[in-house]
């Protein structure tokens, strides 16, 4: 007989998905109600104002799809694009080509806006394509490259699609909750995100939220969205507020209850809170690998505190350091990705996995294995520096 699944209880302090709350593990095992019981009604609506609050938005068409992260992306760019659109898309990192396949599968055109990786979005640039494109429909980036670790100015982005007539598609998987997220400050369109990063929520769902200049397009298509299932058209039936709620699909409920949590416990902290402890911990982490004798490989101006790349040491075993501290600490971390595969490791330190505890544990573990190793770091100095920019 085959027996259940045990997993492992590890520290998540990788890309995502990160450590999730007990809390959340809690609300997901409570008893599963209809998804048109009245109750779980009035619990979307609750989401719903809940990921107003997250998203700093009043946006009406502001929900979450039942699909991961990758569902949010090519959600925003079905709905708002049809065959032979132009987008200006900006790639810095792996996401931005993510976001060049949802183009191309929509029938539409990318033009592309590269920068290094590891660099943030180059405005310059983009107004440039702005300028030289004039009948683009929709600007793209990713506000928070989880590839490199860097984030751009959404503000200044978004701003330059409104003053070029673009509509504005952004990715904010793994900025929400660890880094300021202000969409009607942006004026940004169409926002993406997903539960596994910053809410520290179970992996599998997208939050998104469209402005009433998006969803108006959405409603004007000359065409029908080419996916059944990512039609806000006909989720909006579903999750749309005074109407009857019809049935499109079978909510995942119970991950719906871990959303709510997550969320009512990042209302409770606040946002600017959690910005700033996220903010503490990966000072605390940085100031730590710097004593050790390590760097972080992207700029402190647009570095993510919730996704540290490190520049992995000349001479040290990528693959070996990564498993010796999953099967000796439990541990996990990120390899890097695509162009920074084998160069760096990316140590998350994402919603609830933010935390003191989590840094110290992973400095020390980090230390240890490369001791262990022979690699050339000072030892004994990591844990004290990081402990010194917590007593500031
Ligand atoms: C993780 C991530 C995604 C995809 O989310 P999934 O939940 O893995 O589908 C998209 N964009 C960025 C920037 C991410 O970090």
């Amino acid at each position: 007989m085959t027996s259940s699944f045990h997993p492992p209880v590890r520290t998540l302090m990788g890309p995502g998905p990160s450590d999730v709350n007990p809390r959340i593990l809690e609300a997901l095992s409570r008893p599963t109600i209809g998804h048109l019981d009245p109750q779980f009604v009035a619990l979307m609506d609750d989401i719903k104002r809940l990921l107003q609050f997250a998203f700093q938005t009043s946006n009406e068409l502001t929900l979450p799809v039942s699909a991961p992260g990758s569902a949010g992306m090519e959600a925003c760019f079905v709905n708002l694009l049809e065959p032979g659109d132009k987008v200006i898309v900006c790639q810095n990192g792996v996401f931005g080509g993510r976001m060049k396949e949802n183009v191309e599968r929509c029938g539409a055109e990318a033009i592309m806006v590269m920068d290094d990786w590891g660099m943030p979005v180059d405005p310059a640039k983009v107004e440039a394509a702005l300028k030289a494109n004039p009948d683009a429909k929709v600007l793209a980036f990713v506000h928070a490259e989880t590839s490199t670790g860097a984030y751009s100015d959404a503000h200044r982005l978004c701003a330059l699609a409104k003053e070029h007539g673009c509509l504005s598609i952004v990715d904010t998987v793994t900025s929400l909750g660890g880094i300021e997220v202000d969409v009607d400050g942006w004026g940004a369109d169409a926002v993406y995100s997903g539960t596994q990063k910053c809410l520290s929520c179970v992996p599998g769902i997208a939050p998104v939220t469209f402005s009433p200049r998006a969803a108006e397009v959405i409603r004007n298509r000359r065409t029908a969205v080419q996916s059944w299932f990512l039609d806000m058209n006909l989720i909006m039936g579903y999750w749309g507020g005074n109407t009857k709620r019809a049935y499109h699909h079978t909510a995942p409920v119970n991950a719906m209850y871990a959303l709510h949590e997550s969320l009512i416990i990042l209302e409770a902290e606040g946002l600017q809170a959690s910005w700033q402890r996220h903010a503490l911990n990966h000072k605390a982490l940085a100031t730590g690998l710097n004593a050790m004798g390590l760097e972080i490989t992207v700029d402190e101006s647009h570095c993510l505190p919730q996704l540290n790349s490190v520049a992995i040491p000349d001479g040290v075993d990528d693959a070996a350091v990564r498993s010796q501290l999953l099967n000796n600490y439990q541990l996990e971390i990120g390899a890097g990705l695509g162009a920074l595969a084998g160069k760096v490791w990316r140590i998350g330190l994402m919603g609830y996995g933010s935390s003191q505890k989590n840094v110290l544990f992973c400095l020390q573990a980090l230390e240890s294995t490369l001791a262990g190793m022979g690699a050339k770091i000072h030892t004994g100095v990591a844990a004290a520096a990081a402990l010194a920019v917590y007593a500031d």
